[in-house]
């Protein structure tokens, strides 16, 4: 146990960090592996894999889980990589559900969801999102490097069919492959009364600085686009720490329309949640790779009690105050997206 994590004396009970912000929030990358290989997202080639016995154990989440339910911790989303190929994904949701976590949320890419929707629903999962870039077949399989889109609309199906409560698809602006396609996403998610965001690509890794640089798109210049089809949108207002995408009623139906803003207008202020990844380490913030191993405190003798300490005293002393994509770049690039979990 590094001693140094114990050397300023107890704040907080909860898990809160030095400018005000109180976590509550865990998102967990529960594999680097995935069957995708997004052009704004992956390597042609992949991420490096760590090795098998480097990856957290389902009983090592169950504690991790256990331990941040503990703390306070009230939202747990599962990603990765693609969460839905771990072989054990069903019992980790399970875990979350056990240990008390009352909003479960899982990301996907959603080409395993056609046989997973239905066992998802049953495990707890109250929130989906799915990533759909496109709903053009040819640009689908460019931007994911040989994606079906086909089976990917099958799950989004089979997500709707099995009742997940909140299913949002979730959009990567690019400009060139579906800069002039976003009223066509916004209307398939209106006709099966889902939600969608738009999200600004993030210069995470060389995959995403590249993305960044030829095909950047700005919310506002989105939103003015899908405006322009579907008349003003009307601001939807909830609580600032409920996640940070600006939300939109959509006129005459129950879909909810989002931007999220993390180059054009940062909400770090806001942010409340730490990151955790399939090796077991505990990520402040998305774009900065600095973070706590808790792998050598789950392996070593440590109580549960002991791990907690660690990991209060983390997000207190090393959670930054935001990130840095703007004004230092170079702070992104060493991070893997998928191994983060977005
Ligand atoms: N494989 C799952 C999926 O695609 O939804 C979960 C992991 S993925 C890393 C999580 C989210 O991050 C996806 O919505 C994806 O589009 C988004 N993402 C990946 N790279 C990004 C980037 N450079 N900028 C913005 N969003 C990105
Ligand atoms: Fe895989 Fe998701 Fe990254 Fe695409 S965005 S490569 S599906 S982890």
């Amino acid at each position: 146990m590094p001693q140094e994590l114990f050397a300023e004396p107890r704040r907080e009970t909860a898990l809160a960090d030095q400018f005000g912000r109180h976590v509550s929030y865990l998102r967990i990358s529960v594999t680097e592996h995935c069957n995708f290989r997004c052009s704004y997202c992956s390597p042609e080639e992949g991420t490096p894999f760590y090795a098998r016995e480097d990856h957290l154990q389902a009983e090592e989440y169950d504690r991790l889980i256990r331990i941040f339910s503990g703390l306070g911790v009230r939202h747990i989303r599962f990603t990765g990589g693609e969460p839905l190929i771990h072989p054990q994904i069903l019992s980790l949701i399970g875990s979350a559900h056990r240990h008390g976590v009352g909003k479960i949320s899982v990301s996907t890419n959603g080409l395993l969801l056609g046989r997973r929707a239905a066992a998802l629903r049953q495990m707890g999962v109250n929130n989906l999102n799915i990533s759909l870039d496109s709903l053009d077949p040819e640009v689908f399989a460019r931007v994911t490097r040989g994606g079906d889109l086909g089976r990917v609309l099958e799950g989004i199906e089979a997500a709707i069919l099995a009742e997940i409560p909140r299913i949002k698809l979730n959009v990567v602006l690019l400009r060139q492959n579906n800069g002039n396609d976003l009223p066509v996403l916004v209307d398939y998610a209106m006709q099966r009364g889902i939600d969608i965001r738009f999200i600004e690509t993030m210069p995470l890794g060389e995959a995403g600085a590249a993305a960044q640089e030829m095909q950047f798109l700005s919310a506002a210049e989105a939103q003015q686009v899908i405006e322009r089809q579907f008349g003003p949108l009307q601001p939807v207002t909830r609580p600032a720490d409920n996640g940070p995408a600006r939300l939109y009623q959509l006129p005459g139906v129950r879909s909810q329309v989002g931007f999220i803003t993390p180059i054009s207008n940062d909400f770090c202020a806001t942010c409340n949640r730490v990151r955790l990844t399939a090796t077991g380490r505990l990520v402040y913030c998305l774009g900065q790779d600095s973070g706590l191993a808790l792998m050598p405190l789950l392996r070593g003798s440590n109580s549960d009690g002991q791990i907690a300490e660690a990991i209060t005293r983390g997000i207190w002393r090393d959670k930054p105050e935001r990130h840095r994509f703007v004004d230092d770049p170079s702070r992104s690039m060493a991070v893997f997206m998928m191994r983060l979990g977005g």
